[in-house]
């Protein structure tokens, strides 16, 4: 069997963010302690169910706030997964911080427990920005993290910008990624703002206190940013993220989300944490008390079935087509080739696609890299655009616009009607 990812959801924070609508739980760290335990019994159901020590190459800490769970309960975890899942020997285990959430000692500490790589969410290099945003940190807390993540012997260090804030000019987003890059970061992810309904910040758009975010100049931003990463020796390698060139051509990427680009198996655990197993797309409840209750309770039904599973879906043959094109051309490197699409799907790219795929070379969205097809710089902007060719409705057969959810990490959390 080829390595799985493994995906844990830590729903805490200190308090929310005004764009966030993420799976959070601010101000609930009382449930912790049984949060953890919960955690535990997740992972040891999967042992059970497999029967079998399974191999996973990457695992990911994500938030919420991963870095609010004491060192102690990282090592409790880290000896359940390590009893249940193989790692591979250059697995990739990454946290999801905070930067005013941390220190020398805790970072010390991730280390010791099994931590190589960590994600600081800076977001801006102005206090205006981050105090729009709600968030607690200043630059300066994140200048003093990523230090003490080097000196703490982190082999990468990443750092997530969000732009398309209303209001912000391009100086300003200029700024921040000078900032950024001052850093000396191996890994970066820039996000363009969505305001979500039943935010704070949608609130604040709604009643005319802020501006709408500006389309057009968060694509300025997103243009000048990817010539000003290139510049400085950052290799893109999907749409919203880049990395450090290495020796021999490689690219320090994230690959616990290039698997999830590739359509690869991942596990989920904790509230609200999505899975692909088996050909089942699944997601727990979202509702941190409940998951609780449910893990404590009940066994695990199956490999793909948590105990705290809420939605599960069956990917039919159609819809397998789609995620392979719309998650693979993300990769803008790699793209999506011939071989991976007859692979996961037993069919011929080209049979299936041919016409939509000659149409978005002559426009100019799509490019044939050998036997790859990838994303143009074009195509990378309005990338959306481009996905919604590849998606039919199966029984007319007629182009249905549906959007297509992403979480920040860039994971796949839905595609809903429009
Ligand atoms: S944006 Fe991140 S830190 Fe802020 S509330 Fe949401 S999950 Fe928590």
């Amino acid at each position: 069997m080829e390595p799985v990812s493994l995906y844990f959801h830590i729903p805490f924070c200190r308090s929310r963010c005004a764009y966030c609508d993420f799976t959070t739980a601010a101000g609930c760290d009382a449930l912790i302690p049984a949060y953890l335990d919960a955690l535990l019994s997740e992972i040891r159901g999967v042992k059970e169910a497999a029967g079998r020590l399974l191999p996973a190459h990457t695992v990911y800490f994500g938030g919420g706030t991963p870095s609010l769970i004491p060192l102690e309960g990282y090592n409790r975890l880290f000896e359940a997964i390590r009893e249940a899942f193989e790692l591979t020997v250059d697995a990739e285990i990454t946290l999801e911080a905070n930067p005013g959430t941390v220190d020398g000692d805790y970072l010390r500490g991730l280390r010791q427990a099994g931590f190589n790589r960590i994600s600081f969410g800076m977001q801006s290099a102005w206090p205006e920005e981050l105090a729009l945003l709600g968030r607690r940190h200043s630059h300066l807390e994140v200048i003093r993290a990523v230090n003490q993540a080097r000196t703490a012997g982190f082999e990468q260090v990443s750092l997530d910008l969000i732009y398309g804030l209303p209001g912000q000019g391009l100086d300003s987003w200029r700024f921040s990624v000078e900032r950024a890059l001052e850093l000396n970061p191996d890994h970066l992810s820039l996000y363009s703002l969505t305001v979500e309904p039943g935010t704070p910040l949608a609130a604040w758009v709604g009643r005319g206190l802020l501006p709408e975010p500006d389309a057009d100049q968060a694509a300025r931003m997103y243009t000048w940013a990817r010539a000003r990463l290139a510049r400085a020796g950052m290799a893109q390698y999907e749409i919203s993220n880049w990395g450090r060139r290495l020796s021999r051509g490689k690219i320090a990427l994230c690959r616990h989300n290039r698997h999830y680009w590739r359509r690869e198996p991942y596990f989920g655990f904790g509230a609200g944490a999505h899975g692909f197993l088996e050909g089942w797309r699944v997601s727990n409840t979202p509702d941190t008390a409940a998951y609780i209750r449910r893990c404590g309770e009940q066994k695990r039904e199956s490999l793909a079935f948590s105990p705290a599973c809420e939605t599960r879906l069956k990917l039919d043959a159609r819809t397998e087509m789609e995620e392979v094109m719309f998650l693979g051309l993300r990769l803008t490197r790699e793209g999506v080739s011939e071989a991976r699409f007859l692979a996961q799907t037993g069919r011929e790219l080209r049979q299936v696609y041919g016409r939509e795929i000659d149409e978005l070379v002559k426009w100019g969205m799509l490019t044939w890299k050998g036997r790859r097809l990838v994303l143009t710089a074009r195509g990378q902007r309005l990338g959306n655009q481009v996905f919604l060719r590849f998606l039919h409705d199966q029984e007319t057969t007629t182009r249905v616009p549906r959007l297509i959810l992403y979480h920040s990490s860039g994971l796949i959390t839905g595609v809903v009607q429009r």
